[in-house]
């Protein structure tokens, strides 16, 4: 079994798909271990994205994931990162994700691509350690 992180960004938030996005999670099997909502500073969202420090959406990522409440999950199944981003579809809407997925189906562009998951096990466990240090 495996662990990953999942966010629903402020646009699902604001959008009203957390409902939509927590029953796709459900509906595809996975366990829901934990969920917080909240506005995330400026600080988490520098470490979240980090990889992307100095890329030239960066400035963008940071003020739109700050911009509202966030609904934080750790969700846990077999494979549920590769599982978790199956669900999501790819990172841009319409050229890579397939309809059926939360992406194909509920956005549009790849600033607001309404969902986050971790793409590997090293950062499924650095951003859940950063978001839920109690875990
Ligand atoms: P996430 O990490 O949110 O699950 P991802 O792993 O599908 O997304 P990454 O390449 O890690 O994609 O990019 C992180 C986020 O940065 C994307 O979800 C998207 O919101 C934003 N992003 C990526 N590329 C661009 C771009 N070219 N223009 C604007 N925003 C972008």
């Amino acid at each position: 079994t495996e662990r990953t992180l999942v966010l629903v960004k402020p646009d699902g938030v604001s959008r009203k798909l957390v409902g939509e996005v927590v029953s796709r999670i459900e509906r595809k099997g996975l366990d829901l271990v934990a969920l917080d909502l909240r506005t995330v500073d400026r600080e988490l969202a520098t470490q979240h994205y980090a990889e992307h420090d100095g890329k030239p959406f960066f400035e963008e990522l940071i003020s739109f994931i700050t911009s509202g409440p966030v609904l934080a999950a750790v969700v846990e199944g077999p494979r549920a990162i590769a599982a978790w981003r199956q669900v999501a579809g790819g990172t841009d809407p319409v050229e890579k994700a397939a309809p059926g997925s939360i992406r194909g189906d509920l956005a549009l562009e790849t600033g607001s691509n309404l969902v986050h998951g971790s793409d590997a096990p090293a950062s499924a466990d650095r951003e859940i350690k950063l978001w839920f240090p109690n875990l």
